[in-house]
């Protein structure tokens, strides 16, 4: 292994290089050898730190301030003989530990497994057979396929490059991509960045094509040498906990002054200053809301988790919190707002058209002529058919369950197309085999490919119909090339345009011939001087889903924007179809975008919807200018140049079937069916999380201000603290904790899409959020202080008095927590048993509170006592306030709603 490390992969003869790595250029290795290499050298990965264990979670748990607080306390209280107070607190606070251990664990893990659903993956060739493997399982000795967008899995050799450029900033810093060539380098001693024949874990292929045999993996990569550990999944706070955690700061320092203050109201009241001591300690652990950033990561984590079900993988937290308040969706069309499954249907040479039966990829159909009739395909058809056969890269599969398409669906198109009258891939590829190519790309919008063709080189060029026409000079008719004249020209750009403007897809296809491969084939040399052939017109059903899924971002206020680079007569023929654009909107082409300066397009950019024939350039423009509006823009992409874009976009949504690598890593979530009607599920979640976040929030903070609120007003009556230590540390562990995390799960409301986005800088507190954990904190507060009143002024004791106004705060706090669900829409409406997590939280944390009554040990460790029926009465109605004044005050917005 050690003497692997020193080879000079990079000077080596292609022989010597597979001598040494026992590899094969054509079959690659074959799976069993590929196993056993993947237990010899581990998983192709960089290391990561070894994940926290959950003793460490549990001691950083107890490293918290106020635990260390409650620690002194049980301290004291065993220094003074309350063996008792110090017990239950020691159990408390490790109890406290446990939870927070276990929560934190549980939202870890929920995000490692998002991570995991996003890993890279690698296209290897296995036994002879092309296989997408996850890029873990890619061994030296393999042989790997590349193409634009991909990253490169590990370390290799080149062995074949077609215009392969590589972006190696990663590795070197070299921000320009660099051009690689699998020619030997002779030279031992060469920097990294100049060893064009080889390829480098970590770095992208940024345009091009490549075969490669892996040298090295894992750790013994370049990037492997020079990486420190990786830290683990876990990804820093979000803006919004970042937020929370400084609002918790304040707020904490709010409780804390009011605490002292509480102290220094009992002292000069003169309460037992020990008494008081505790209670202000307790209060103080009670009051400072630490558990909001907690609360906050394991509703997020769980909301994250509940997307991936809705096939949204969440790469960036933050995504979550944005895509609530996204004003405008900017998505492709291809594959996202239609099906991506293509079926030429008509194919037009000069003069002539014949029309393809069938559908899908089944390569049965029929070519019939302009009567109808069948026809053999012969001729200049023949040739159109074989050359779109030649020109494409994917492959058609038989499977169990029907045929389907490795690569692009609209050469898989062609394919189909070529299949149905008869010809197959390999026999002519065999026949006519490949010399040179130049990729497509999505900036040129077509691709060339030279292959020998009866005798002859020849290159065949197929593309969008108007930039191919441009380029050429000629037409073939009856297999012979004439001069094209400009009316010639208009007249196919015509047939172009009619076709496109029902909705499909048209691509055209010339060639020319060559005395032989040209030295360089760049394609501004090559794809010139054509002689046009003919076009085929391609049909891609729009996604039934899509249609209500443009409707529901209409009446949630969120504007749906094509961006595509297909035909504008084709898009905006899609587009009427799904209602994307209505009247007095506009579409706007690449061109006419190219020719406007920032600031024209920045005036224009709120009439447009439907972008045509725009490179992946344009996509960055046409967010900055939407930003520049104020707008919150989510943008879908999938190519390698589309990564700039969705990386500036508020939400980049990445194509998890059709996305690259690059792509996907730029991007803040991954479309798992590259539907566009996940994203609009996507932005509902969003919505919800953060709503739920809201929630629970509320809830602790009312909860908080209501126990602070009833030992405030006691202590000023001079009544004493209505509540004991322990009873506080027993409702901040039981009857604040579990509710506030099944408000977290609130299942998304039915109206929450028919009503516009919140401001992306509309504060946490805005709506009445803020005044809503003022008033119901007070209204609880002195509902306990009335229960602790009423008992003491009944001639009760303390205990009893305590005990009524325990269970009084605790009920009504959980009563409150079904409150807090909506702030507008009555429980009545929403159903009290439709969040089953709170019901579940409600009936625990009452069984938990009727045990400290009931259960003779834990009656004496809670100081409480069984209370007299009338007492039991009070408490209940007392509880129930909440109930009835919320339902008051959401009733009369409702009513002042409707006015
Ligand atoms: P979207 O951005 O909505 O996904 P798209 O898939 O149509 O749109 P591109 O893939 O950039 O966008 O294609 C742009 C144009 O290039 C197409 O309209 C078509 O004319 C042409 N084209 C697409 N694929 C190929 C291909 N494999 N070979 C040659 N030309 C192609």
């Amino acid at each position: 292994m050690e003497k692997l490390q020193e080879k000079i992969w990079h000077a080596m003869d292609i022989e010597e290089l597979c001598r040494e790595l026992g590899a094969d250029t054509e079959q690659g290795l074959n799976r069993d050898e590929a196993a056993a290499r993947l237990k010899k050298h581990g998983p192709n990965a960089l290391q990561e730190k070894p994940p926290r264990s959950l003793l460490s979670m549990f001691i950083g748990q107890m490293k918290e301030v106020l635990v260390l607080i409650l620690i002194a306390a049980a301290v004291i209280s065993a220094g003074i003989g309350e063996w008792e107070d110090s017990l239950v607190i020691i159990i408390i606070v490790i109890l406290n530990g446990v939870i927070g251990v276990f929560q934190e664990h549980k939202a870890e893990n929920a995000l490692k497994a998002l991570k995991d659903m996003t890993k890279p993956s690698a296209k290897a060739v296995r036994g002879g057979k092309v296989l997408q493997i996850s890029a873990e399982d890619v061994v030296p000795g393999d042989l790997i396929l590349l193409e634009a967008g991909d990253s490169v899995p590990s370390d290799a050799r080149l062995l074949e490059a077609a215009s392969l450029e590589v972006n190696e900033s990663a590795l070197t810093g070299e921000s320009l991509p660099v051009e690689k060539n699998p020619a030997v380098i002779r030279d031992g001693e060469v920097p990294v960045g100049d060893r064009k024949n080889m390829l480098f874990m970590g770095t992208t292929i940024n345009a091009g094509r490549g075969k490669a045999i892996v040298v090295e993996t894992g750790m013994k990569t370049q990037l492997g040498r020079i990486a420190e550990l990786l830290d683990e999944a876990v990804p820093g706070a979000t803006p919004l906990q970042k937020r929370l955690n400084k609002l918790g700061k304040v707020l904490g320092a709010a409780a804390a002054a009011i605490v002292a203050l509480v102290f220094l109201i009992g002292y000069l009241r003169g309460e037992d200053l020990l008494e008081m001591f505790m209670v202000s300690i307790s209060l103080a652990v009670a009051a400072i809301p630490e558990g909001l950033t907690a609360v906050v990561t394991i509703v997020l984590a769980l909301g994250v988790t509940r997307m991936s079900r809705r096939r949204a993988i969440v790469r960036k937290l933050p995504a979550v919190e944005t895509l609530g308040t996204a004003t405008v969706i900017c998505s492709d069309k291809t594959g996202t707002l239609t099906k991506n499954e293509m079926t030429v249907t008509r194919i037009v040479l000069p003069g002539q058209h014949f029309d393809i039966t069938g559908t899908g990829y089944n390569p049965e159909g029929k070519i019939l002529d302009q009567a109808g009739k069948e026809s053999p395909p012969r001729g200049d058809l023949k040739f159109m058919l074989v050359s779109g056969l030649l020109s494409s890269d994917a492959q058609l599969e038989e499977t169990a369950q029907g045929h389907r398409v490795i690569g692009d669906p609209t050469e898989g198109a062609l394919i189909v197309a070529a299949a149905k009258a008869g010809f197959n891939k390999n026999i002519y590829e065999r026949e006519s085999p490949r010399l040179a190519e130049i990729p497509f790309d999505s900036k040129r919008k077509m691709m060339t490919t030279f292959n020998q063709m009866e005798g002859a080189v020849r290159s065949l060029t197929k593309g969008a119909p108007d930039v191919l026409l441009a380029r050429c000079g000629f037409i073939l008719n009856n297999g012979r090339a004439f001069e094209l004249t400009e009316d010639e020209r208009a007249r196919l750009l015509e047939i172009n345009s009619e076709l496109a403007s029902r909705g499909q897809r048209v691509l055209a296809l010339a060639t020319r011939e060559w005395p032989g491969v040209p030295p360089e084939p760049g394609a501004e040399l090559v794809e010139r001087n054509l002689t046009f052939v003919g076009f085929f017109a391609i049909v891609d059903p729009p996604r039934p889903e899509a249609r209500e899924a443009v409707a529901v971002c209409h009446r949630a206020g969120i504007r749906t924007v094509m961006i595509t680079g297909d035909h504008r007569d084709t898009a905006v023929a899609i587009a009427r179809e799904l209602q994307i654009i209505r009247s007095g909107e506009a579409s706007m082409t690449g061109d006419e975008l190219e020719k406007m300066s920032d600031q024209e397009l920045k005036k224009r950019i709120n009439e447009v919807t439907v972008f045509a024939r725009v490179s992946p350039e344009h996509k960055l423009r046409i967010v900055e200018a939407l930003k520049h509006h104020g707008h919150v823009v989510a943008m879908t992409g999938d190519g390698v140049n589309d990564a700039p874009a969705l990386k500036r976009a508020d939400v980049g949504a990445a194509m998890g079937i059709t996305g690259t690598e690059v792509a996907k890593e730029a991007a803040d979530i991954v479309l798992q069916d590259d539907n566009f009607a996940t994203i609009v599920k996507a932005v509902e979640e969003g919505r919800t999380i953060y709503n739920n976040i809201r929630s629970s929030i509320q809830y602790l903070l009312s909860c908080n201000t209501g126990e602070i609120a009833a030992i405030f007003s006691a202590l000023s009556l001079g009544l004493g603290s209505p509540l004991s230590p322990i009873q506080i540390l027993w409702l901040n562990l039981v009857t604040d904790g579990p509710p506030a995390l099944a408000l977290g799960l609130e299942p998304p409301k039915k109206g929450i899409m028919e009503k516009p986005p919140r401001g992306i800088r509309e504060g946490f507190f805005a709506g009445g959020v803020g005044s809503g954990i003022l008033w119901q904190g007070i209204m609880i507060g002195l509902l306990s202080l009335a229960a602790y009143w009423l008992a003491l002024d009944r001639g009760r004791t303390l205990e009893e008095a305590r005990t009524m106004a325990f269970i009084t705060m605790a009920m009504s706090q959980l009563v409150h927590s079904f409150n807090v669900r909506s702030r507008e829409q009555s429980l009545f409406t929403l159903g009290f048993f439709t969040n089953r997590s709170l019901v579940l939280s409600f009936i625990v944390s009452t069984a938990a509170l009727l045990s400290v009554v009931f259960t003779p040990f834990l009656r004496e460790v809670f100081e409480t006592v069984i209370l007299r029926p009338w007492d039991w009465g009070a408490v209940f109605i007392l509880s129930i306030v909440p109930l009835f004044m919320e339902e008051t005050r959401k009733l009369t917005l409702r009513l002042r709603n409707l006015r």
